[in-house]
């Protein structure tokens, strides 16, 4: 067995690195993280000089729910990194009967609304975290219908909600999160959502957490897929490893390669609980974890939300506000939409006087996961588009299809939020953790996933019960 650590993490996502950064920094801990891709980042990863140079593109879509006040920006700072912010974005702008126009136009109130719209915002400010642990397992809707008596503002929650959870429907929100990230929203920010972009693209979030690691006499090797966590009865001992990322013509490729065991005294599983089955066995009668746990695990993996979009790179800007487009549902796609010009936000991140416009809507996993359906969905969301940007097709210099599924992580249904996601610690086995957006952790996306890595951090230094 190759070497000996003191904790391995498998994956380098935000949370694999702000775990292994806390545990390095903090407690002087030798750790290795592994990955399988090329570089580090994970779902926020950035890419310089992709298509060209000067362009610096995200996978996909991504703001920073309460930018300097977020989790994420928490877990660089606990490390000492500084992570710098453009603005706030100004306004949701909703696409509507042909246009874009602002919130609040969209859902229009009287003077009896807005005071009853006050009057929701700081019920939702005072509630304690045992109240709103007690909607994770119900529905928006039903929040609404309980606690919020005009129409006008329950349709004005339900459109935040969506843009919180990418749900289109508030029956399917679980309540306790949109109320979480309400609250967190307006104690910091005195707004239901805002939300930023961090100046230098995603991986301004994860590269200083990448130095810290190495400052700190940590490793991070990537090309390395983990193919199994090794343990030795009821502990672990390790991990087995690809020497080299595996390519083949097959998605499951035909060759198996022998592993490298390397050995750690504990093991941090910091990947979707999606991809656990490709690391952990998970047969009834050879598992080191229980049925139950296994059982769980199967049955919600699947409940994930999925995005099918265009990156595109414009001559010129077709907006030039810095704020986030939305729609419940698009004219052609018939789908829930959401735009962002990351440019607007970070004019490095494209070169000067052009723009960077992200634009997906969100599906599920049946029609996502078709390519047929999917292509269909991408011919119909291009329509969308020239619609609702005109000019848009004399300006596009590229443009990037892409599909994700499980972009953020379990969907924030009743009954997959709070204390319902699975825990950090795996049961019976005091010396394997897991971290990540679908674990146990609060807010929107990425600030899931931070917080969740350092409350693992937090448990595994003694800090938490
Ligand atoms: C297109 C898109 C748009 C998004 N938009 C937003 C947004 O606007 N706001 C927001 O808050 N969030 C957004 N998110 C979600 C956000 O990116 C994620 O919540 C967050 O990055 C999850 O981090 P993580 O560390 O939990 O997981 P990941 O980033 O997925 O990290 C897991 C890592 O594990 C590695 N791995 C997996 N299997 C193995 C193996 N066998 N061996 C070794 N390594 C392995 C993977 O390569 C990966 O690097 C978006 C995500 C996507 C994809």
């Amino acid at each position: 067995m190759r070497d000996s650590y003191d904790t391995i993490v498998v994956g380098a996502g935000i949370a694999g690195l702000g775990v292994a950064a806390i545990l390095a920094a903090e407690a002087g801990e030798k750790v290795l993280v592994l990955d399988r891709y090329d570089r580090p980042g994970g779902r926020l990863m950035s890419y310089p000089d992709t298509p060209g140079r000067g362009w610096k593109i995200d996978i996909g879509l991504h703001m920073t729910e309460l930018g300097d006040a977020s989790s994420i920006h928490a877990i660089n700072e606990r490390v000492g990194v500084e992570v710098s912010w453009g603005p706030f974005s100004e306004t949701v702008q909703f696409y509507h009967d042909g246009q874009f126009i602002n919130i609040a136009e969209l859902v229009p109130m009287s003077g009896d609304e807005r005071r009853a719209f006050g009057s929701t915002l700081r019920l939702i400010a005072e509630m304690e975290d045992a109240e709103i642990a007690a909607w994770d397992d119900r529905s928006l809707a039903e929040w609404l219908a309980e606690n919020v008596p005009s129409e006008a503002v329950r349709d004005l929650f339900t459109d935040m909600g969506m843009i919180m959870t990418t749900i289109p429907e508030a029956i399917d929100m679980a309540a306790g999160e949109v109320l979480y990230i309400g609250r967190d929203n307006l104690r910091k920010k005195s707004q239901l959502l805002t939300s930023s972009y961090p100046l230098g693209g995603m991986d301004a979030v994860t590269r200083g957490l990448v130095k810290v690691i190495e400052d700190n006499r940590g490793r991070i090797e990537t090309g390395r897929e983990v193919t199994e966590v090794a343990f030795k009865g009821k502990r672990v001992n390790g991990v087995k490893a690809l020497k080299h990322a595996r390519g083949g013509p097959y998605p499951g490729y035909y060759a198996m390669p022998e592993p490298e065991e390397i050995g750690a005294a504990k093991v941090v599983c910091a990947l979707p609980i999606y991809q656990l089955p490709a690391i952990i066995d998970f047969a009834p009668a050879a598992s080191a974890m229980p049925s139950w746990w296994t059982k769980r695990i199967k049955d919600i993996m699947h409940e994930v939300t999925c995005l099918v979009g265009f990156m595109l790179g414009l001559s010129e800007p077709v907006t030039d506000m810095p704020c986030f487009f939305s729609a419940l549902r698009t004219p052609h796609a018939g789908l829930p939409f959401q735009a962002f010009p990351a440019s607007n936000f970070d004019p490095g991140v494209a070169p000067a006087g052009k723009q960077l416009l992200h634009t997906d809507v969100v599906c599920e996993y049946p029609e996502a996961s078709d390519p047929f359906e999917r292509r269909r969905i991408l011919e119909r969301l291009w329509k969308d588009l020239l619609e609702m940007f005109p000019g848009l097709d004399d300006t596009v210099e590229w443009k990037i299809p892409y599909y994700v599924s499980g972009c953020d992580g379990l969907a924030r249904k009743p009954g997959l939020v709070g204390d319902f996601k699975p825990k950090l610690q795996a049961p019976g086995i005091d010396n394997l953790f897991f971290a990540g957006d679908t674990y146990i952790g609060r807010g929107l996306a990425m600030n899931g996933a931070a917080l969740s890595a350092m409350h693992c951090a937090d448990l595994i230094l003694g800090g938490l019960d």
